[in-house]
């Protein structure tokens, strides 16, 4: 089969046309037909061979995490799915260790060990390929309604994860209600898709983000009924002034420096989420001291998530399937490069556009 590949040892990158197809072998299990392949800051990452792990026998990795695919073949314990049915395999797979009780429990996002793995990111491959076969607990079916727009349910399940945490974590407050303003920072896929998910929770959202208007970022933001402000033009503080009390931010720019310079403007009783792996980062001049002063006397919350489990993607498709109703340029809007799979290497590099998604098949 064809297959995108990084060789991490030898710094290459490549389309290869060797990768073996894999048979379907476990009643349970289901092999697929790729259909799409979104492309992220990870996959640059792995491009760029900071990140990544063949599995164990290769010296590449396919790449690629942000699928969605057609059923092709069902084992015969695998009920739930038939040929035909589309859907969004899950990335992280759970680690081996018997007293790991998330991984035991189908929640290898909240894995205790550090050895779960990841399609094609950790030790098992990826999907920019032909074909793919794992077991059918791992796909979430997609509705035909939002065959379009389906590549975008894994960036999205990241502020589904962070959003039922923050539900829950919330529940601290007596009267509980949903956050009444949220911010956004960083216009990129995932802060505006969690954007998207704030305003169908009937949040009052602004996103803010470096990219002056006019902007496609600013356009999708204003059309959701947000609100956009660029980060050329207001600093934070001057930003929040014009919002009431920042019950939520979300923080989706995997800039460090940016991150924590958000954290003065969240408000009372709030709650601040860490979604981005900026890296190893020289020592920056914080006060440390009123920081955890401020956080303290105002009761916050800060929170960091990664991955996403089957509630996170259950939700993620919902969600995506409500966006697509009311807002369906908007959605459109969000894929603004297609490439073949010949061409992966261009959407690896720095590009302009939002979301850059490779087409497998059709
Ligand atoms: C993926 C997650 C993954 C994380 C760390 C993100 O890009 O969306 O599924 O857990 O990278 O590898």
């Amino acid at each position: 089969m064809k297959g995108a590949v990084v060789f991490p040892g030898e710094h290459k990158l490549g389309v290869i046309s060797d990768v073996p197809e894999p048979k379907l072998e476990s009643p349970t299990g289901v092999k697929l037909r790729v259909l799409q392949v979104g492309v992220c800051a990870t996959d640059r990452e792995i491009a760029s061979f900071v990140f990544g792990t063949p599995p164990p026998g290769f010296q590449y990795l396919v790449m690629g995490h942000e699928g969605f695919a057609e059923i092709v073949q069902t084992g015969p314990e695998a009920t739930n799915l038939q040929p035909g049915d589309l859907v969004v395999p899950t990335v992280r797979r759970p680690c081996d260790d018997p007293a790991c009780i998330p991984c035991r429990h189908d929640r290898a996002d909240f894995c205790l060990t550090g050895g779960y793995r990841e399609h094609g990111i950790l030790g098992l491959h990826g999907f920019m390929t032909e074909f793919v076969v794992d077991e059918a607990r791992y796909m979430r079916k997609v509705p035909v309604a939002i065959r379009d727009a389906a590549v975008l349910v894994e960036p999205l399940t990241i502020a589904e994860k962070a959003f039922i945490q923050a539900g829950q974590i919330q529940m601290r407050l007596p009267w509980n209600k949903p956050a009444a303003h949220a911010l956004v920072v960083g216009a990129g896929p995932v802060g505006l898709l969690g954007a998207m998910a704030l305003r169908v929770r009937g949040c009052q959202v602004t996103v803010y983000s470096r990219e002056r208007e006019p902007d496609p970022r600013a356009e999708i933001t204003r059309a959701i009924g947000a609100n956009y402000v660029s980060s050329q033009d207001r600093t934070p503080e001057q930003m929040a002034a014009g919002i009431g009390n920042i019950d939520l931010v979300y923080e989706a720019t995997g800039n460090a420096q940016v991150a924590f310079s958000l954290l003065n403007v969240l408000g009372r009783n709030g709650i601040f989420i860490f979604t981005g792996v900026p890296g190893a980062h020289a020592p920056e001049g914080i006060d440390i001291g009123s920081l955890i002063t401020n956080m303290t006397l105002k009761n916050q919350c800060l929170l960091a998530t990664v991955n996403a489990g089957n509630d996170a993607f259950d939700r993620a498709i919902a969600d995506l399937t409500e966006f697509c109703t009311r807002w369906p340029d908007a959605v459109r809007g969000l894929i603004t490069g297609r490439f073949k799979l010949e061409q992966f290497e261009t959407p690896m590099g720095v590009t302009a556009g939002i979301k850059n998604i490779i087409e497998m098949a059709s």
